[in-house]
């Protein structure tokens, strides 16, 4: 991840867009692509259809996931985050929060148990 974190933040000094790159316009780039996923699947609520949908249309779906990955990394490269750390910690923390035994086969969300 560190390579490609690199590589992504030299391809912008090279064509000297950091001007461009301020966190906001980067958060709003996630947004949109996002949206781009929510159209492919948008208005579908059957599991099974939206995993067919998703297998349909793979480089469609496949090309979003590059795409949000290209503007999350480059606001992490505006950011100063190295990302492996902060997807490490939060991949320990969840382990705490959620330990197997107490969470096996059942979800977080504390409303839907009321
Ligand atoms: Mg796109």
């Amino acid at each position: 991840m560190k390579e490609l974190q690199k590589e992504i933040e030299e391809f912008v000094k090279e064509r000297r867009w950091i001007k461009f790159h301020n966190p906001k316009e980067l958060l709003l780039g996630i947004i949109e692509e996002v949206g781009e996923f929510r159209n492919i699947i948008k208005w579908e609520l059957d599991q099974e259809r939206l995993e067919e949908i998703i297998k349909n249309n793979y480089e469609e779906v496949e090309d979003t996931f590059g795409d949000m990955l290209w503007f999350i990394v480059s606001l992490a490269n505006r950011c100063n985050v190295d990302l492996e750390i902060a997807l490490k910690k939060v991949i320990e923390r969840n382990k705490k929060r959620f330990p197997k035994e107490k969470f096996f086969k059942t979800h977080t969300n504390v409303y839907v148990n009321r």
